[in-house]
Order: structure tokens, then sequence, then C-alpha cells
């Protein structure tokens, strides 16, 4: 079977080197040797003044959005995985929904100022699929408006925009380790800020805000482990050689895929990407539904990501109006992203590449 995604695992040996170490000092998990050298050398990597190392990339969201004290309206993305809606929808914010460029589905900065009111606090946009959101446009109107920016930037490892880490804009910016992403740690993430004191705070918010033998005040327990920690080791060195890997499949199905009837969503100038995802887009959900039946038929399991858009989930509706946003619930019907990831044979893609090519022309010859 290939799959949308599969995880990198790194050489068995050099795990077991590092869990030899942890069988030795017995430290498991609380701030260990190897947590700390993960989160020195990952700050180096990225070039970031704060980084914690957490246990996912959902949690990291929920601490951003309760060390800046944010309780009220988030003017967010309806296109991102639905992680991004939950942490708003559980710390009791209300997700106010500012609907995405049609070219590279980013939120739209030109739809977020008529949303504000006198209760919104925030603007919590997702860098979707690798790719930086407007930046400058979305700090203007923060500034403007005195609203905090939480990038949820789970994607976007290793890319950069005009030179700096993707990771390193907006008040917050978080990422996720999981098994699926560019770099991962089986299960974790990370959140960064340029900020010494909301450092400090998330440093004990993640150890359930002890400060020694006392409290530092409120906190949860997002501590990761020893055993995350030296997969994050043994796979940070090879993400290089990984997204070089990544860029060139997703070059070569550019190569291989009719554009005639399929499009593609942009990238933003000033980004060096890490060819996270390949997502493709038809012409219709019929079309999409189409593909996948072909490919599902030959065992190759692409993913529909992001569907459905997020403003249509009832759950997340608070106020319990609807909030329309047509060129999400257009888009998310139409994108499919196709297998994607560092060892996937060229054999394959070709073969992928021919199964849509020909499902796209035979649905267009039906009607
Ligand atoms: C993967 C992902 C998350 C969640 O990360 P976990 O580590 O699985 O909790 C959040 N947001 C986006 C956009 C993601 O893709």
């Amino acid at each position: 079977m290939i799959n949308v995604t599969k995880s990198y695992l790194p050489d068995l040996e050099d795990y077991v080197t590092l869990l030899k170490g942890v069988w030795e000092r017995v430290h498991l998990t609380n701030d260990g040797p190897l947590l700390r050298d993960l989160e020195g050398q990952l700050k180096e990597f990225l070039g970031v003044k704060h980084l914690k190392f957490c246990t996912n990339g959902t949690i990291v969201l929920q601490m951003a959005l309760k060390v800046l004290d944010i309780k009220k309206e988030v003017i967010t993305t309806p296109f991102s995985y639905v992680a991004t809606t939950n942490a708003l929808l559980w710390e009791g914010c209300t997700p106010i929904f500012a609907d995405i460029r049609p070219d590279d589905f980013n939120i739209d900065p030109d739809k977020i100022e008529s949303l504000i009111t006198e209760n919104t606090e925030a603007i919590m946009a997702t860098h979707v699929y690798g790719n930086a959101c407007q930046i400058e446009q979305i700090q203007a109107i923060a500034q403007k408006h005195n609203l905090k920016v939480i990038y949820d930037a789970a994607h976007t490892f290793g890319a950069t925009y005009k030179g700096n880490s993707i990771l390193s804009y907006g008040d917050i910016s978080t990422c996720s380790f999981h098994a699926t992403k560019v770099f991962h740690t089986v299960e974790g993430g990370c959140i960064v800020t340029n900020d010494d004191a909301l450092a400090e705070k998330l440093h004990h918010y993640r150890s359930f805000g002890h400060k020694n033998d006392t409290y530092f005040g409120l906190g949860i327990n997002a501590k990761n482990s020893e055993f995350h920690a030296a997969m994050g080791l043994c796979v940070l060195p090879k993400v290089p050689d990984l997204i070089a890997a990544r860029k060139q499949r997703f070059n070569y199905y550019d190569s291989r895929l009719d554009f005639t009837r399929i499009t593609r969503p942009t990238l933003t100038p000033g980004v060096i990407y890490n060819y996270a995802y390949y997502p493709v887009v038809f012409d219709s959900e019929e079309t999409l539904l189409r593909v996948m039946e072909t490919l599902v038929a030959q065992n190759i399991v692409p993913r529909r990501y992001f569907y459905p858009s997020l403003n249509t989930l009832p759950f997340a509706l608070v106020t319990g109006a609807e909030q329309p946003c047509p060129i999400s619930e257009d888009v998310a019907l139409r994108v499919l992203c196709l297998p994607m990831y560092p060892d996937l044979a060229e054999e394959d893609i070709d073969r992928i590449a021919a199964l849509v090519n020909e499902a796209v022309v035979a649905i267009s010859e039906d009607v």
C-alpha cells in the first residue's frame, strides 16, 4: 500500500545508543539531558530565540492562547487541520472565520479587518502546507487594532520566509512534531517566541506551573520524554536530506501530472519551501471522488486535507450564527493531497500521476 505519508525512521542503532544513556541515568522525563540537547539543537537549526519542546502540536496552541490571556474572539482560518479550531474552542475562545486566498489557501488579510469587534483579541492563522501567510499585512492589522498574532506553523519545519524560519514570526508560533510531519519525535511539538517573559511563563506552564518546590502559577502537563527527544535527536540531522528528497519527488510529480484540468496552490514570494505536502485541486468534487476511487482501487491512499472547511463544523459555531467562507468551502471539496514522503519511488509517482491523469480525462469525457 502507498499511503499519503510515511514516517521516517532513523537507524535503529542510533536510537538505541541514545536509549543506553537513558538506561544508565534512569532519567526518563522532566527536563532530561536529551530534551535539553534537542531544544538547543532545534533553536540553532531554526535560528529562534526561545523554543519549548512539548508533547504535541495541539497543546502548544492551547498554551499560546493561555499565556497571551486570550479568552474572547479570535479571527482564524477555516482552512486548516481541525486542531487549530479545537484549540480555540477548548480554551473557551470564539473562533471567527475569515475566508482564504484563492491562490494559496492561507487566511486572506483583506477579510480580517471587517470581522474585528471590541471582543477581538487575536488572530490565529495557519501557514497552510508549510507556505507562509501574508505575514507583514497580518502584522500591520494586528498592530493597528492591538491584537496578538499566533501562527499554527505545524507544517513549516525547515521552511523559511525572507531568510528566517517561518516559526520565528508572530507573537507566538507553534509546530507539530507528529510522526507524519517533515521533522518528527513520534509525538511532540514546540512553542516558539522572541519574548523573554512569555518564554519563562511557558517553561513553567509546561510543567504544572512548578517553580522548584513552589508554584509560578497555573500550569498543565505538556512535558515530553527522553524517548521522544531521542527520536528528535536522531531525525534532526537528516532533515536537510529529507527535504531535498521531498523536493525531488515534488518536482517529479510536477513533470508527470497533466495540468490541463488540475491546479496547485501557489507559493508566497520569499519562501524557501519544505515540500511538506503535494496538494492538487480538481475542477469539481465529483472529479476528486473519481480520482480517489481510482487510486484506492490500486491501494494508493491520498488524503482529503483539509476537509471539511472548519467553518462548517456545527460545534465550531459558538455563537450559533453561520459564518460562510465560500472560497474555503469550495477548495475543501476539491483539494486532495497525493502521497509525498522522502523515499516514495519514482515508479510509484509515474503510476500515481498516470492514474490521476486518466481519471481526470475519463470524467471530463463522461460529461
Ligand atoms: C498536525 C497538525 C496539528 C496538530 O499537531 P499534533 O502534534 O498532532 O497535535 C495542528 N495544526 C495543524 C495545521 C496540523 O497539521
